[in-house]
């Protein structure tokens, strides 16, 4: 009432203009920053709109002093409560993001984006479960497993989960570095920072999420600092999560009263992907990133995940790369194998030399042989360059899982019932022939000391 009779004084209203157009309106709701009025059957949306909006807005101001959007809606309007629930999930939404960004979560982090396979499936029901009763099961949860896995990953989406369902719960995310070098300035920087002021950030909140916690390892003080935060938060009923590279028993210098609280809860591994769980990464990640109108080739596809298996984020990075080097070239050239050995190159000759892949097997074999690696995947059929080639296949099924199918494709398409053949040669001369033996035991150790 007063907002309107404010508008009319400061407009200067006839009293005709008044009382058909504004005295009819009423507040339908407020959701956020956002007014919505109703307008009278009669009255025209668009007229009222494009008139009175603006008055509207700066008397609203003016009393209230506050900003709202002012958004008017027919009374007949048979969408008006579809409207008012969009209006509502908008700002739930907007709670959400806002309250994800606050807690330091990566917004492409959550389970809808998490592909499930056999490495993480335990991991993935543990933290779907604690995200649900958060405090009530598994306090805390404690994740590990190697790098680039979905540890990360993992928690955020456990975080994400928890403000959708309710934006006003306090979640924090750090890395256990963060908390190292805020306690660090902490301590250092009273004045700026107080202990109260770092103690509070830390205990006052209903989930916490502690990355990588391996790196407060042998730090006496961040461990005594951590142990006092854990045990508040862990009586206050709220819930604790923990990563970690490898599981408490095997944190050597990690306190053993911290050691014993770890394995309170639950403590769940990540492995390595198999075979099918990187190619459905792929699959997301095309979906995710919009790399559909690459139409990359199902071999090249399988070429990435058959080379690229003990680090999703190099998974990942393979695909980048490969989209990256084809635009490098003017996308001059097709994205087949070859562009993505080529993109491949530092991802796989960059492993250590425990992680046997195809292309370890080809440079070695190639190297023992002194034979360019073009020519084994040439169809020259002298023996000097057809038994190296036959040895690489016979390799290649024996140290690692790669398919007949993909081997053919490594050997610049050669189909799968060449490779059987050569694979089979090689068996069956192995028995007979020492020298062969010895001389691919001696291949062996290269490829792999162990
Ligand atoms: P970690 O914390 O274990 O080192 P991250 O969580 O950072 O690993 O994961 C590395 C990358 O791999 C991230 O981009 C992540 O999104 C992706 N990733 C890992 N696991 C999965 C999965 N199961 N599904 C989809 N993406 C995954
Ligand atoms: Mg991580």
């Amino acid at each position: 009432q007063e907002i309107i009779e404010h508008l009319r004084i400061e407009h200067e209203l006839s009293n005709v203009s008044f009382n058909t157009w504004i005295k009819p309106l009423r507040v339908y709701k407020v959701v956020d920053n956002t007014v919505f009025i109703l307008v009278n059957m009669n009255a025209s949306v668009e007229y009222i709109d494009k008139k009175y909006r603006l008055p509207l807005t700066v008397s609203i101001a003016e009393i209230t002093e506050k900003e709202y959007e002012v958004v008017f809606i027919s009374e007949d309007d048979e969408q008006l409560e579809e409207i008012m629930e969009m209006a509502s999930k908008t700002s739930e939404k907007k709670k959400t993001k806002s309250a994800a960004q606050k807690a330091g979560l990566n917004p492409k982090y959550t389970f809808d984006t998490f592909v499930v396979g056999g490495n993480n499936s335990f991991a993935h029901a543990a933290s779907l479960a604690v995200a649900e009763s958060p405090g009530e099961v598994y306090n805390p949860l404690f994740l590990y497993g190697g790098v680039g896995l979905g540890k990360t990953h993992l928690m955020h989406s456990v975080a994400h989960f928890i403000l959708e369902k309710n934006p006003k719960k306090k979640v924090l995310y750090v890395t256990s570095e963060t908390f190292t070098n805020e306690l660090i300035h902490a301590l250092k920087n009273p004045k700026e920072t107080s202990m109260a002021d770092f103690r509070d950030k830390y205990r006052n909140n209903d989930v916490l999420l502690i990355d990588d916690i391996q790196f407060i390892i042998g730090k006496e003080s961040t461990q005594e600092e951590f142990f006092h935060t854990f045990n508040h938060l862990h009586t206050a009923g709220k819930q604790i999560i923990i990563s970690s590279d490898r599981p408490p028993k095997d944190i050597e210098t990690l306190e053993a009263r911290l050691r014993t609280r770890f394995e309170w809860g639950l403590i769940a591994d990540i492995s390595t992907p198999d075979y099918e769980t990187r190619m459905a990464i792929l699959q997301k990640k095309i979906e995710m990133d919009s790399l559909q109108k690459y139409n990359i080739p199902a071999d090249v596809l399988e070429y990435i995940a058959s080379n690229v298996k003990t680090n999703i984020r190099e998974l990942e990075g393979s695909l980048n790369k490969l989209i990256a080097l084809y635009k490098l070239e003017n996308n001059q050239r097709e994205i087949d194998i070859t562009l993505a050995a080529e993109a491949l190159k530092d991802i796989i000759s960059s492993k250590n030399q425990r992680e046997v892949t195809p292309e370890l097997i080809l440079d070695t074999v190639s190297e023992h042989f002194g034979i360019s690696i073009d020519d084994l995947k040439s169809n020259k059929r002298n023996a000097e360059i057809a038994v190296p080639r036959q040895i690489f296949m016979y390799l290649c099924r024996s140290m690692t899982d790669t398919s007949l199918k993909v081997i053919g494709i490594i050997l610049g398409g050669k189909d799968h019932s060449t490779i059987n053949h050569g694979v089979n040669k090689i068996k069956s001369e192995i028995e007979e022939n020492e020298t062969l033996n010895n001389t691919i035991d001696i291949i062996k150790k290269k490829i792999n000391p162990l």
